[in-house]
């Protein structure tokens, strides 16, 4: 069936949308998101600066109603962009998508979300918005437009021949979620892309849209719609602790680099190597890894070393990193969202990041009052992208992983309520333990264990769930989760799952 489609596909792009309701039939999960094609006037792609420049991120505005527009263009080299949607509540009337909750990629009507990042490059005189391969760096990255000059302004971003920008349709439904598109599959466009080998900025951070959602309990909830990464092929599991380590060090360790090394890779920490104070920025298994950090460094002018050694990771000097030493079990917490991105926005402005935290320090404080190491992602209010929360985990050797978030549906749904707790495969018994709990001690509704593809699910290689504490758009959730008490029983609760699956 799926390789039918996929033909099916190569001869027919323009039939695409028909693959939301096709796509449902197969059981291929790839094929559960149709594409639906939008006036290319009335969507556009933009290089945000952040840092003055220092980086760009991609920025995709989109015109819904003609009530005013939504952006100007300005001509010049390149062309810049006025953000008129700042100036007026643009509700209902302009789309704003920053990040790769609100844009992924779609090439040969197979959606490429967890394999590719959308980022913007600078590379000779212009900003290029790339394709690049999250994972697999043996795959090429694609080139999908360029800006045709710098500016710390917002500049408009050309797309290439064959390229455009399509909307997520999901069983047959258009959602909050635009594509860059190109009719030609991932193996065609490499075979015929010229991308020289680019240098890797900063990942967008993730970021939930709450808006042009259809608000239905009976729907997959919002987050799991945002956060789900459809990919066929999730990558292997972490190889054994033995062989080459590639170790990337910034040779400094004064308190004002390792803040900048911690705004590229939060899970820096100082150490020691070869009898010298470095700040260790990570330390892989794979050497591309390794490169690919060290290339983000640089493009914030930290310049880093690449150490190579053989044998355990784990048995290696790291004085900050607790260990699985001795049989100890390490758990690592992660409260999702943060920084910039409040995650779900609830009634009376409640935000998803501020919960997440709370309960996340709370479920750390009692682990550790019961002798088991818990780390958290983020300690404080930080942005921080998916990858970086996996590749903690996998350097910290987790045993388990806890991803915290609150859910929303829609601020016009606030009987849609309960507890949602997710696994990919190998944590159903940890989701099990951990539901279970939270329902006998919290009296919370019951809205399901639930399988998904969640990015963190998916590339941790040890036994992880991510727990939908409640909806921050419910009336009873929001409640709960505005008292303290109230809040830190489902912490404790969550612990307490925990605990039991560990015994
Ligand atoms: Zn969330």
């Amino acid at each position: 069936m799926t390789s039918v489609i996929r033909s099916l596909f190569a001869f027919a792009a323009t039939a695409t949308a028909l693959l939301g309701s096709l796509g449902m039939a197969t059981s291929t999960q790839a094929y559960q998101f149709g594409q639906q094609e939008l006036n290319p006037e009335q969507v556009i792609a933009i290089a945000e600066p952040i840092r003055n420049g220092q980086l760009y991120k991609l920025l995709i505005l989109e015109q819904i109603s003609n009530v005013r527009p939504c952006w100007q263009e300005r001509p010049g080299i390149p062309t810049t962009i006025d953000p008129l949607l700042l100036n007026f509540d643009f509700t209902g009337i302009c789309g704003r998508r920053s990040d790769s909750n609100g844009y992924s990629l779609r090439l040969g009507g197979e959606d490429l979300d967890g394999r590719y990042r959308l980022q913007i490059v600078q590379r000779g005189g212009t900003l290029v918005l790339l394709a690049v391969p999250a994972r697999d760096r043996n795959s090429s990255p694609l080139e999908i437009g360029r800006s045709n000059g710098v500016t710390t302004d917002l500049a408009k971003i050309e797309l290439n021949a064959g390229w455009r920008m399509t909307r997520r349709l999901y069983n047959g439904q258009p959602v909050g979620h635009i594509y860059l598109t190109h009719d030609q599959d991932l193996n065609t466009l490499i075979a015929t892309a010229s991308t020289a080998t680019p240098s890797l900025s900063a990942p967008p951070p993730v970021h939930p849209l709450v808006e042009n959602q259809p608000p239905s309990p009976a729907q997959p909830s919002l987050e799991s719609l945002l956060q789900g990464r459809p990919n066929r092929n999730p990558p292997p599991l972490f190889s054994a602790n033995s062989g080459l380590y590639y170790r990337l060090v910034v040779p400094a360790n004064s308190p004002d680099i390792l803040e900048r090394v911690h705004a590229i890779e939060p899970g820096a920490f100082r150490n020691t190597v070869n009898g010298q104070a470095v700040i260790q920025a990570g330390i892989f298994r794979q050497r591309p890894r390794a490169v690919e950090l060290q290339q983000r460094l640089s493009q914030a002018n930290l310049s880093s070393q690449i150490i190579q050694g053989s044998g355990s990771i784990a048995s290696n000097p790291n004085p900050v990193m607790p260990r699985n030493h001795h049989g100890q079990t390490v758990v690592m917490i992660d409260p999702g969202h943060g920084g910039r991105d409040p995650g779900a926005v609830g009634i009376g402005g409640l935000q998803e990041k501020v919960i997440n935290l709370a309960i996340s320090r709370r479920i750390q404080q009692v682990l550790q009052q019961r002798g088991v190491t818990a780390i958290l992602t983020r300690t404080d209010d930080r942005e921080i992208d998916l990858d970086p929360r996996v590749s903690h985990a996998e350097r910290a050797n987790a045993d388990l992983f806890v991803s915290i978030h609150s859910n929303a549906i829609s601020l016009s749904r606030p009987d849609v309520n309960g507890l949602e707790t997710y696994y990919y495969d190998t944590g159903y018994g940890l989701a099990q333990s951990i539901h279970n709990t939270v329902l006998q001690r919290t009296g919370m509704l019951d809205r399901g264990l639930r399988q998904s593809r969640f990015y963190v699910l998916l590339y941790t290689p040890m036994p992880a769930v991510l727990v939908e504490t409640g909806f921050v758009t419910g009336q009873e959730d929001a409640a709960r989760f505005r008292n303290p008490s109230a809040r830190d029983q489902i912490a404790d609760a969550i612990a307490e799952g925990i605990l039991n699956y560990i015994q």
